[in-house]
């Protein structure tokens, strides 16, 4: 499988992405970077979205939102300037990585990640 949208290296993992909703802000960053993918509900707190499913049920990875593609980059810097630390970000292990294993991305590493990104 290749990445045929010419948006960074090939990349053949997909991005899912939850919320911990413990320690949400209710700031609202991640929907302005997102909205598509994150929303903040009645209770001020964020919750992750795929589509018309909204994952309002908190309790951590239990369910992870697919990002659609095009918006990988954005739920990325989301996650990079969460106040929170609390969106974590992991890639699916996908048949064409071969038994490798891609770790899922910490809060810490997500912000050096984003500091190693040109501006
Ligand atoms: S950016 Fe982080 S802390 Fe702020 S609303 Fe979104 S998930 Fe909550």
């Amino acid at each position: 499988m290749t990445n045929t949208d010419g948006y960074g290296p090939e990349l053949n993992a997909q991005l899912r992405v939850w919320i911990d909703q413990d320690l949400c802000t209710g700031d609202g960053i991640c929907t302005d970077h997102a909205p598509e993918v994150f929303v903040i509900l009645e209770d001020g707190i964020a919750y992750c979205r795929e589509g018309e499913k909204t994952f309002n049920d908190p309790g951590g990875a239990a369910e992870l939102a697919v990002a659609p593609r095009n918006l990988e980059q954005a739920v990325i810097d989301a996650a990079a300037e969460c106040p929170g630390e609390c969106i974590f970000i992991e890639f699916a292990e996908l048949p064409e990585l071969d038994g490798r294993h891609v770790p899922a991305i910490g809060a810490s590493e997500k912000r050096a990640a984003s500091a190693d990104r040109p501006s």
